[in-house]
């Protein structure tokens, strides 16, 4: 076992962060583009959705390749976080995606502190 993991670790942790926060700035700018291209309902079930509970209305990549943002839209669709999760699923099940998806990756950060909390727990003297 080598000393000197911890530091790597956090400098790992540092880029994570760093990607993660583009990523959310990025999620930020096509969603709200998506939110006025088209109408606040969801693309499968037909919900409204309102200022009031917007934060459930999410956009999807049909193409589910979060990189690809043509400004026509083209390739959003607006979901509720329900039918979301079943259109992921659906791609998932097919085994076309490795798993994470185009979004939803808060899990694995977490985790990954976690982790770290527990490697400095068990660090000896
Ligand atoms: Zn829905
Ligand atoms: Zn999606």
């Amino acid at each position: 076992m080598a000393s000197g993991d911890g530091k790597q670790d956090d400098r790992l942790d540092a880029v994570v962060a760093a990607a993660q926060h583009s990523r959310a700035r990025r999620e930020q700018g096509y969603r709200e583009q998506a939110l006025k291209l088209y109408p606040w309902v969801c693309g499968r079930c037909g919900r409204e959705f309102t200022r009031a509970n917007l934060h459930e209305l999410t956009v999807h990549h049909r193409d589910h390749n979060h990189d690809n943002n043509p400004p026509d839209g083209s390739n959003w669709e607006l979901l509720c976080l329900y039918c979301h999760d079943n259109e992921h699923a659906r791609y998932l099940e097919a085994g076309q995606v490795p798993a994470g998806g185009d979004d939803a990756s808060t899990a694995r950060v977490s985790h990954k502190a976690l982790a770290g909390l527990a490697a400095l727990l068990n660090r000896k003297p």
